[in-house]
Formats: C-alpha cells, sequence, structure tokens
C-alpha cells in the first residue's frame, strides 16, 4: 500500500455522483418489500429476499456498484439475449430467422404458444429460447453448453460458475419446458433432440452471475459488442443491434410495451431476481433483488431502472444531436500555417494562395448529420483547391457518415479538388471504415499529424505557382536571414569563425539537456526540431539558423534532427559573443533579426491558439 496524503486520501474516497445515486436507489427501495421469490423452480425459493445489489458499467469500463453486487445469483432469461445473439453469429442470421420470429407475443415468459407459422414468435420467451438453443446443438453438438457458457463468460469478462443446485432443480421440475420443447420438435423447429436441447437450456438458465456481471454484459450491448472493460469484440454490431431490438419489443415478457414506453431502455430480466438495461451508447446496468411482480420481474429492479431513467432523462426516444458541434474550427491556411520555416520566396507564394486552402477540424462521431452540415458549411464558400480534414479528435465514423464523406469526396474529386486527411491511424478502426468508402478515391491523401498535412499541402501551392523548394541547393551566409543587413567583410570575420559540418539522415545535432554553446547555420539539407516527447516544433531548410536560443538559453530546450542528409556552419558561441563585441552594428542587427523570427513565430502559434478557442 502506498502512503496518501490525508488530502488525496478523502479526494479518493469521495463519492461520485452516479455512486451516489445508485447508493440512494438502494436505500430508498429497500424499503420496498413487495412480490415473491419464484419457487416453481424449488431450489430458487432459497434466495434471500432480503438481498439487494445494483451495478452500473460506463463504456469506457467504469463499474459502479453498490449493496450485495457480488452476491451470486442464477442468470435464468437474461442468458437469452447472449444466446440469440451467439445464435446469430455462429449460424447466420437467415437460418435463426428462418426458425424464430422478432414479433413481441404478448404473453408470459413461459406460454405454449407458437406463432402462425408454429414459431416461436420471438427469442426472448421460452420457446423462442429453447429454439435458439436447438440452433446451437445443432451446429455444436456435444460442445453446444461449453460454447454458450464461454460467451456469457467473454460478455461478463470473466470465467462464470454454474449453480448444480438450480440447474438438477429445474430439470427435475421442468415440465412446462419439456411441453414447450416437445411443441417445437413437432413443428420441426428443433431436431429429434429434446433431452439434450433442454439439458443445455437449464445449464445456461443456471450459469452464475452477479449485479456486477450483468452490467458489464449490458454495456457490452450498449456498446456495439465490445466488452468495456476487457476490450473484447465478443460478437458482431449486426448481431447486438438485433438482439436489443428484440430485448425493446419483448426483454420484459408481457410488460414489454409498458416497460419501453415508460423507461425507454432494452432490458431483460429473469426469474432468478435479475435485470439487466442497456442503454445503447451509454451504459449497462444491472441490479439483483429477488421478490417477483406477476410478470416475473424484480420488484425492486423495475424501480431501479425506473429512477435512473426518469433521474437523468434517459429515455432512448427522447434525444436530440445538433450536427454543428462536429466542427470545432474551419480556417484558411493564412491563419494557420505549418511549422516548417518557410524562405521569404516561399513564404510570399503561400501568402498569394492562402484562400486556395481550407482547414476543417472535427470532433465527436462522423455522422449522417454531422457529414451533412460539414459539406454544406465547405459549399458555402469560394472553392478551394485543396480541403483539409482533421480527424484527430473524431472517435468513432457511424456508416452512414462514412458513405456521405465517401460521396462528399467524390464530388470534390469531379471539381478538382484535393482532399487531405488527417489524424486518422492506419490500421485503426476509423481507417477501415474509412478506406473501406473512399479506397477508389484518386483526390484523397492522407497524413497522420495535421501539421504534416499542412507542410504538404503548403508545398503543392509552392510547386504549383512556380517555386521550387531544392533540398540539395548549397546556401551560403550572406544567405541567412539571421545574418540578414550585415556587410560582406562582417560576413567574411563571422565565416572565418565557422566551421562546416556534416550530418547523416535521422543525425542528432543537438540534445535535449546539453549546454548550448554553438549556432548553426543551415547550408544545406532540412532539420527539425522536436521537443522530447516528439512533438514537432519546427522543420527547418537552408538558410535558417538552428540553436540561436543558446543566444539567450544557456541549456538546449530542444531536440534538432537531420531529416536527410545536412550540412550546416557551426560557431561556438563564446567565438560569436567575440564577433558581436568587435562589430556592434552586426550585433545589434543580428539580434534584431532574431526578435523578429521569434515575432513571427510566435504570431503563427497565438493564430493557432485562437482558431480553437474563438470558435
Ligand atoms: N429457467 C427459467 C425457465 O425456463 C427461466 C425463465 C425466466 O427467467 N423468466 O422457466
Amino acid at each position: 500500500m502506498t502512503s496518501q496524503s490525508p488530502a488525496a486520501d478523502a479526494w479518493t474516497r469521495s463519492n461520485p455522483p452516479l455512486l451516489r445515486f445508485l447508493n440512494a436507489c438502494l436505500n430508498e427501495f429497500s424499503a420496498e418489500t413487495s412480490g415473491t421469490v419464484a419457487d416453481y423452480i424449488p431450489e430458487l425459493s432459497k434466495a434471500d429476499p432480503a438481498h439487494f445489489g445494483i451495478s452500473l458499467a460506463t463504456l469506457d469500463g467504469h463499474v459502479y456498484e453498490v449493496g450485495d453486487s457480488r452476491v451470486p445469483f442464477t442468470i435464468q432469461s437474461m442468458s437469452k439475449p447472449f444466446v440469440f445473439a451467439l445464435a446469430l453469429d455462429v449460424l447466420g442470421a437467415s437460418r435463426v430467422e428462418s426458425a424464430i420470429g422478432v414479433e413481441p407475443s404478448g404473453d408470459p415468459f413461459n406460454s405454449i404458444r407458437l406463432n402462425s407459422d408454429n414459431h416461436p414468435f420471438n427469442p426472448m420467451v421460452n420457446a423462442g429460447a429453447i429454439a435458439c438453443t436447438g440452433l446451437i446443438c445443432e451446429s455444436k453438438g456435444d460442445a453446444a453448453f461449453e460454447e454458450i457458457h464461454k460467451a456469457l463468460g467473454r460478455f461478463a469478462g470473466r470465467e462464470l460458475d454454474v449453480d448444480e443446485a438450480v440447474y438438477a432443480s429445474e430439470s427435475q421440475t421442468g415440465d412446462r419446458n419439456r411441453a414447450i420443447a416437445y411443441l417445437l420438435k413437432t413443428n420441426a423447429v428443433i431436431a429429434d433432440n429434446v433431452a439434450a436441447v433442454l439439458d443445455v437450456y437449464f445449464r445456461q438458465c443456471a450459469v452464475l452471475v452477479s449485479a456486477r456481471d450483468i452490467a458489464v454484459m449490458a454495456a457490452t450491448l450498449a456498446n456495439r459488442g465490445i466488452n468495456p472493460v476487457t476490450g473484447e469484440q465478443v460478437m458482431t454490431p449486426y448481431a447486438i443491434s438485433r438482439t436489443l431490438s428484440v430485448m425493446t419489443s419483448s426483454g420484459m415478457y408481457d410488460y414489454a410495451g409498458e416497460w419501453i414506453y415508460r423507461i425507454g431502455i432494452p432490458a431483460k430480466s429473469g426469474v432468478g431476481g435479475g435485470i439487466l438495461a442497456a442503454l445503447p451508447a451509454r451504459l449497462g446496468l444491472g441490479s439483483y433483488s429477488p421478490k417477483l411482480d406477476k410478470h416475473g420481474n424484480s420488484v425492486r429492479g423495475i424501480k431501479v431502472c425506473e429512477a435512473l431513467s426518469s433521474h437523468y432523462d434517459l429515455h432512448m426516444l427522447n434525444r436530440s444531436d445538433d450536427a454543428r458541434n462536429a466542427v470545432i474550427a474551419d480556417y484558411d491556411i493564412g491563419k494557420s500555417p505549418s511549422r516548417r520555416v518557410r524562405r521569404p520566396q516561399e513564404r510570399e507564394i503561400i501568402a498569394a494562395h492562402d484562400q486556395d486552402v481550407w482547414i476543417i477540424e472535427l470532433v465527436g462521431t462522423l455522422s449522417l448529420s454531422a457529414v451533412d452540415y460539414v459539406s454544406r458549411r465547405l459549399a458555402a464558400r469560394p472553392r478551394p483547391q485543396f480541403v483539409i480534414f482533421d480527424l484527430h479528435r473524431v472517435t468513432s465514423t457511424t456508416r452512414a457518415g462514412a458513405r456521405l464523406v465517401a460521396e462528399a469526396f467524390a464530388e470534390l474529386a469531379t471539381l478538382n479538388v484535393t482532399v487531405v486527411i488527417s489524424g486518422v491511424k492506419r490500421a485503426s478502426r476509423e481507417w477501415d471504415s474509412l478506406r473501406e468508402w473512399t479506397a477508389e478515391l484518386r483526390n484523397v491523401r492522407d497524413f497522420y499529424l495535421l501539421d504534416t498535412a499542412i507542410e504538404w499541402v503548403e508545398d503543392q501551392i509552392v510547386y504549383r505557382y512556380g517555386g521550387s523548394i531544392d533540398f540539395h541547393e548549397t546556401t551560403e551566409l550572406d544567405e541567412q536571414l539571421l545574418l540578414a543587413g550585415l556587410s560582406e567583410e562582417e560576413l567574411a570575420d563571422l565565416a572565418s569563425l565557422c566551421t562546416i559540418r556534416s550530418y547523416q539522415a535521422g543525425a542528432k545535432i543537438v540534445a535535449t539537456g546539453n549546454p548550448a554553446d554553438s549556432l548553426f547555420f543551415l547550408r544545406s539539407g532540412a532539420v527539425h526540431v522536436t521537443l522530447p516527447d516528439g512533438v514537432r516544433l519546427a522543420t527547418l531548410t537552408a538558410g535558417m539558423a538552428f540553436g540561436e536560443m543558446a543566444l539567450l538559453e544557456s541549456t538546449r530546450s530542444a531536440d534538432v534532427l537531420a531529416d536527410m542528409s545536412a550540412t550546416a556552419y557551426e560557431v561556438p558561441l563564446g567565438d560569436f559573443e567575440r564577433f558581436r563585441k568587435q562589430h556592434p552594428r552586426a550585433g545589434e542587427r543580428i539580434m534584431r533579426n532574431l526578435a523578429q523570427l521569434l515575432a513571427d513565430r510566435l504570431i503563427v502559434a497565438n493564430a493557432k491558439v485562437d482558431i480553437l478557442t474563438s470558435m
């Protein structure tokens, strides 16, 4: 244990608001003692009616828990959605859909009634769940239970036990389910292995979970099948969305319509006393309290869900979104040039064409409405030659958003506008989804860093408008910006103090923390200045000085690395100071040039800050 200061300790013990809310629910609804513990499976009647646990899992993987959140109980019907998702992924949607309907039945969970096709109404009632288990048996044979057991464990993020006593109890007394299974067999919904299918079904219902487990399982449903605690993609988003659909229409049996009307969160209950509720893109809730109402739903669990939904206004159909929030900033390149320090001629060309490059920084989800808004916003200004979309703050792309992006880019291609994407890591999910839609397009370029993207576009502008960037050209001291205005004699004196150095690509020329005891004038090639954490401060080409901060500081505050083979004049600082004393006019000139160069950099840096704060 590490010791903590009293202040830090108090802070870590502080009660986050959601935890406080769950505790308030626990206190308030503990007083609720109505309902009865299920006893049609005799072993379930042994549950302690006082037990009450609540857990809430967020999609960033945090789990809040209060009360008896670790007390194990059998999952029962809450296994149904997960086995349905498994069946969809293992057998494919068309096989599953050919056997089991998706209409609410309006009947209790254990109804022995099939639909007009003699198929189960949906996978959330016993008939449909037994049919689902039958499908897994059909495909996995003797390994069916193991397959289901493993899948449930992946949703929970840990291996789950089975309550053998509850299993045995239901298998001895479960004649109603046996009747349902035979009915399914006569209608060819399940094959001639009724006993085996029921055995797997009873076992799957006897898997032990806690309120915490079901919160994580629910959060996995809410998170398109990615367990937010383990990060594992447990099932496909397709299977998950279809599972949530049937939970929405039928998860709470003959209370389902009322439930979705009042509470508006897809949910599933079990006769063991559990309720799981999965609010897509938000959270998963698990509650455990064994006393049930007449529909077979936990009385306190329903109260917790009602309170959560109404207190935080979480009804899933009570939503809005403002697509305009997707644009964090948009501006032309004149407002925010790259960190590449340009020579005056290049700077002039770029300045003359600053309207030709439009930069749009986006944030959040690239949804249909966000992309539509961005494309209208772009169309409302004069047509640029380049558009840079910076996506490094984009957290997800919906399929609709990606499709619209592709359509918008294709349109830009017909107008000869080059599209540059920055901020998307290769091989990330965002990359894959964008690539899926834009792979065919020839006008799309990508760079990971926005600054690199801007630099590339600047180069294109310079090339297009007659400037040339020759990295191999060699410049002399009289072309150095820092030395502008020095006389020939002064330059010659300075030259005599310099040594010409050569560097290989990648060489570290200046290292952070070392004494700042010389100045460099880049003669050929290119170097970049970076902070030790890799943030690039500037790229310099021939004609520019580096290490010039030595005039103001005694240790190096950044690294300088050669981008390609490079040569530089190096002057020891002591010699340079003597030179300034001997040539006071030149010394003053250099300091003024330095002030000017620093001021230029500050203007760019301020403009970049301003762009983001003025939106
Ligand atoms: N194993 C139970 C049954 O089939 C599950 C029912 C439920 O939880 N509603 O009867």
